[in-house]
C-alpha cells in the first residue's frame, strides 16, 4: 500500500465569478506529490506544471500566493497529458490511499477529469485521507481547520520548501501525516463527495469505531429526502435494532437536522443530516448517528426547545 500525498495549484477566472466557466470554476495549473509506503518512508516525488487552456492570465488571488508568472506555464504540457502520467505515477488505484489538505484538491481533480471528458479512475465510492481534518481530530479539537503553514510552524518542522507550490505543499503535508497516529489515521478516512450515489444501491454505509455515516442517492427537493424512510431511520448501529425516536428530526436553517433516538440496549442515538446540494438543484443527505452521553442527549432536548420557543415567538409577533 502506498500514500500518494498530493497537491494542486489552479488559477480562478481573473474577470471573477460572473464571467468564470462554471464547468471549471478552479483550473488545476500544478500538480505535486509524495509517495510514501506503508511504512511512512518517502518512496518518490512527483511535479509537473500545466498549461492553461481556460483562464490565460492569473486572479489575483493566485498571482498572490504563486511564485511564478504566466511565462513560466507557456511551455508545459496539457492537463490531460500531465493527469496521465500523475496516475501512471501513481500506481494501482487499489494499492493507493490519497491523502490531501482539505478536500477541495480531489474534487477540483475530478472537476477538471470530467471538464476534458476524461475517464475517471477513482474507486466508487472514493475514500481518502483529509490530513486537515485528521490532524484536528489527533491534535486539536476535531473541528478546527488551520492552514498548513500554521500547522508546520506548531509542529516545529523545518520550512526548506517554498509554500503555494505544489511539491512543496505535497511534502509539508506528508511531513505532518508522518507525525500522526498511523492506524488512527486510517480509521478517520473521508469520503469524497463529487460522485454521489446515483440510486438506492449505490447509497454509502460506513462504520467508524464512535458513529456511523450514510450518503445518501439524490432527491428532488428537501422535503422528499427528508420524509424517505432510510434517511429518516435511526437504527441502532450496534445491535441493527431500530431505536424509538426521543425527538423526531427537526431543524431550525433546513441545513442541518437534528434527532435523538434511544436504543432499548444502547441507549443515546444523536442524529443529524446535512443536506447538501447535487447537480441538477436536487439535493443528497449525509447522515451521522452517534451514540451519546445523558448530558448530550440533555442538550438536543434543549436546542429543541429553544427553537420551539423562538417559532412560538416568530408566530406570535406576525
Ligand atoms: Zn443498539
Amino acid at each position: 500500500m502506498n500514500y500518494i500525498v498530493f497537491d494542486l495549484e489552479w488559477n480562478q477566472c481573473p474577470g471573477g465569478k460572473e464571467k468564470e466557466n462554471k464547468k471549471l470554476p478552479f483550473e488545476i495549473i500544478q500538480i505535486g506529490a509524495v509517495k510514501l509506503n506503508d511504512r511512512y518512508e518517502e518512496c518518490g516525488q512527483f511535479q509537473e506544471k500545466i498549461k492553461p487552456r481556460v483562464y490565460h492570465s492569473f486572479h489575483h488571488h493566485t498571482q498572490e500566493v504563486l511564485h511564478m508568472n504566466m511565462k513560466a506555464f507557456r511551455k508545459a504540457r496539457s492537463f490531460s497529458e500531465v493527469v496521465t502520467a500523475f496516475f501512471e505515477w501513481c500506481g494501482p488505484m487499489e494499492e493507493a490511499v490519497f491523502c490531501s489538505w482539505g478536500s477541495q484538491d480531489l474534487l477540483e481533480l475530478q472537476r477538471n477529469l470530467r471538464f476534458y471528458h476524461m475517464k475517471n479512475p477513482f474507486p466508487f465510492p472514493l475514500c481518502y485521507l483529509d490530513i486537515q481534518k485528521i490532524y484536528s481530530l489527533q491534535r486539536e479539537d476535531g473541528r478546527s481547520r488551520k492552514n498548513l503553514q500554521s500547522v508546520i510552524d506548531s509542529l516545529e518542522l523545518p520550512k526548506d520548501q517554498p509554500f503555494h507550490e505544489a511539491l512543496g505543499d505535497a511534502c509539508y503535508t506528508a511531513r505532518i501525516l508522518q507525525t500522526l497516529d498511523q492506524k488512527k489515521a486510517l480509521e478517520y478516512f473521508s469520503v469524497d463527495y463529487f460522485r454521489i450515489p446515483q440510486n438506492r444501491k449505490e447509497e454509502i454505509q460506513i462504520c467508524y469505531e464512535t458513529y456511523q455515516k450514510f450518503v445518501s442517492k439524490p432527491f428532488r427537493t428537501k422535503t422528499e429526502a427528508m420524509r424517505d424512510r432510510k434517511v429518516a431511520s435511526t437504527r441502532c448501529y450496534i445491535c441493527g435494532k431500530p431505536a424509538r425516536k426521543k425527538i423526531r428530526w427537526f431543524t431550525g436553517n433546513s441545513k442541518n437536522y437534528y434527532c435523538l433516538a434511544c436504543c432499548e440496549e444502547h441507549g443515546w442515538l444523536k442524529g443529524k443530516i446535512r443536506i447538501k446540494k447535487a447537480e441538477d438543484n436536487q439535493f443528497f443527505c449525509v447522515k451521522t448517528l452517534k451514540l451519546v452521553s445523558e448530558e448530550d442527549a440533555a442538550s438536543i432536548i434543549k436546542k429543541k426547545e429553544a427553537l420551539k420557543e423562538k417559532q412560538k415567538r416568530c408566530r406570535a409577533d406576525g
